[in-house]
């Protein structure tokens, strides 16, 4: 039978260093986050070789009085917290108290610290968590930490260790987490001697994102905001156009402190749907404020993951948050945005747009129209308490008719003699012969013509709009399919349309019948790696029924795992794109009219797959382009 024993204090530092101190972008988390916790105004963090020769975190902050300092080296030894009931509402980055004594066990250390207002300071130095020598000193008022040589007494751990590159790099993120978690601090970065970071603390998270993500992030940002119960989001998205390949440039915080969270940006992916590609991702910087009591950041040595006493809540108002940003994305209006409009598109350089807003400033074009008495069109966005479900949202467009500036003349649409007709006619109802469409209502934009087949230019105010017909007709399209969920949908045609597609494109059909048969589709087995089409969605198109359903059974072939939403998502996706006007194509005046007006009111901004609909140039750009501005 072995023997039982306790273990030694340095035993159990070193099992858990295994757990805190994981790599030197580790200690740098640790001692930057005691910084915070002291109240510094300003940090910096140094390195060398990686962070393994050297860490040295400074801060301004409170300082640790001479008789503590042995002290805040010893497991379990924390100012932070007192009494078990503090446990459930903890206001500092740190509580467990074990950072120091885990960091000091695997290196050499050399505390500087003095009190605010103290005559003077002390320095303690430490070699593997055992103390060497005390004495006092004359330092600035703060705290400097230095960590030498980190994992010299545990080599199997050094082996772990990869090269100087990649631990600066990762380094480097734990400052740009702090950095952005903290935007009020002003925080210093320097490696090998080099000053790599300097934020201006000045409380603005613009201003921190700038400094630490560049240029290319803060590109085509939105603001985001909500406030839901006693719940607070702020912080940015990118426009769908913006997004990236992959998730590493969302940014969660939680009372100010950096968090991975699979709730939160489900939360924000869920807000995109339909904006995006698959395998495109938002790019997002969040904090969600909440009262300490509706947090548990105990679940988790390093605290990067927390658990919300009410999940559904803060999904909601992250949702909301971001569902708003994109709302209130409406490209199409004056300056300001228009830029940002354009840059989305790839369409304008930012560096040569001078003083071109770093973020997209709040949308004065439309503002007016915001605050119209009639609520608004967000009326769908909650308010304080108001619905906690996210549920489809619709477009209000009457509002937005009713609301539309009266006072400019109308001008009609130039089309084809003889109108296209309607794809989906009421069945007593045979196309009206008639071009002449109802008496348009007015409107405030002219009709200026059609380039290359494909973009159609129109005018309002002082800017001139380009508009993609087929990616801005493919999203109405698919918002209307969209609207009309969970209902059979589709025209009866008057003979069934056979199409002989292979037989394995044949299969995929039929196994998925009942979900087409939801979407409006109505197909039989006709044998042989045929399958006769008795009925199709409202707005499909019919010239090529066969290509049509083998690019549908392409996706739900390829949609093996995926939630039967997103495979619904993906055959009215084709349907859309396959009904959409095709470039080249001329267009139905009315469909023309309704498109551009859905374009520049703000309605239609990207097509299914995320691209931008509409360019705008303003008069601004084009004078300024022709120098004479
Ligand atoms: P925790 O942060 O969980 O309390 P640590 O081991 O990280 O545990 O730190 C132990 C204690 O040392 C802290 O509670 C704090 O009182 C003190 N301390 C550490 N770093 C600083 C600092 N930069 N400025 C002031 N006090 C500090
Ligand atoms: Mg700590």
């Amino acid at each position: 039978m072995p023997r039982i024993y306790e273990m030694s204090p340095h035993l159990a530092d070193l099992i858990a260093a295994g757990e805190v101190v994981e790599r030197p972008a580790s200690v740098v988390k640790e001692l930057t986050e005691n910084s915070v916790d002291a109240g510094a105004r300003f940090i910096t963090v140094e390195i060398a070789a990686g962070g393994m020769a050297l860490v040295r975190v400074t801060d301004d902050g409170c300082g640790i009085a001479p008789e503590d300092v042995e002290t805040a080296f010893l497991r379990h030894a924390t100012s932070k917290l007192r009494r078990e009931e503090e446990l459930a509402a903890i206001g500092t980055l740190g509580f467990r108290g074990e950072a120091l004594a885990a960091i000091a066990s695997v290196s050499k250390i050399e505390l500087r610290t003095r009190e605010r207002g103290a005559a003077e300071g002390v320095c303690l130095t430490l070699e593997a968590g055992v103390k060497r020598d005390k004495a006092p000193v004359g330092t600035p008022e703060g705290t400097t930490i230095a960590v030498r040589d980190l994992f010299y007494n545990t080599p199997a751990r050094q082996k772990f260790m990869k090269n100087d590159r990649a631990e600066s790099a990762a380094v480097a993120s734990a400052v740009t987490r702090l950095a952005l978690s903290h935007p009020e601090i002003s925080v210093r970065y320097v490696r090998d001697g080099k000053e790599e970071l300097h934020t201006p603390g000045d409380g603005r998270l613009q201003s921190a994102a700038y400094c630490a993500l560049g240029r290319d992030f803060a590109r085509g940002l939105l603001e985001a905001q909500n406030k839901m119960d006693a719940i607070a989001v702020s912080g940015y998205v990118s426009t769908p156009a913006a997004a990236r390949g992959n998730r590493s440039w969302q940014f969660f915080f939680i009372n100010g402190r950096f968090i991975k969270s699979k709730l939160l940006q489900a939360a924000v992916e869920q807000a995109y749907k339909n904006s995006l590609f698959t395998g495109r991702f938002p790019v997002c910087l969040l904090n969600v404020e909440l009262p300490l009591g509706a947090v548990d950041v105990n679940v988790h040595p390093t605290k990067l993951e927390v658990r919300f006493a009410d999940e559904r809540a803060v999904f909601d108002a992250v949702y909301w948050a971001v569902r708003g940003a994109l709302e209130r994305e409406d490209g199409p209006t004056e300056l300001p945005i228009s830029q940002s409009t354009l840059r989305a598109a790839g369409a304008l350089d930012p560096k040569k747009l001078p003083g071109a807003p770093l973020f997209a400033p709040e949308k004065p074009g439309f503002s007016s129209v915001k605050s119209a008495p009639s609520g608004g069109f967000f009326r769908h966005v909650p308010v304080q308490g108001q619905s906690k479900a996210p549920r489809p949202v619709l477009p209000d467009f009457e509002l937005r008719e009713s609301i539309r500036m009266p006072d400019q003349s109308s001008i009609p649409l130039p089309g084809p003699a003889r109108p296209i007709p309607s794809k989906a006619p009421e069945p007593d109802t045979a196309p009206a012969p008639d071009p002449e469409p109802a008496p348009a209502p007015r409107r405030d934009w002219r009709y200026v013509g059609e380039a290359l087949n494909t973009y159609v230019l129109v005018e309002r105010g002082e800017s001139l709009f380009l508009i993609d017909k087929h990616a801005a007709h493919e999203r109405m399209l698919f918002d209307k399919l969209k609207s009309r969920p969970h209902e059979p949908a589709g025209q009866l045609l008057l003979s069934p349309v056979i199409c002989d597609v292979d037989g394995e494109t044949a299969g995929v059909l039929l196994e998925n019948a009942n979900l087409l048969t939801d979407l409006g589709f109505e197909l039989d087995d006709f044998g042989d790696g045929s399958v006769a089409i008795r009925a199709v969605p409202l707005d499909m198109d019919l010239s090529d029924p066969a290509g049509t359903l083998e690019e549908i059974a392409g996706k739900l072939r390829t949609g093996g795992k995926r939630d039967v939403e997103a495979m619904r998502d993906d055959v009215l996706h084709t349907v859309a794109c396959k009904a959409a006007i095709k470039a080249g194509k001329r267009s139905d005046p009315q469909e023309l009219t309704d498109l551009v007006d859905k374009v520049l009111s703000g309605q239609v901004r990207y097509c299914p797959h995320g691209r931008p609909v509409s360019l705008e140039l303003t008069r601004s750009q084009l004078d300024r382009s022709f120098k004479r501005a």
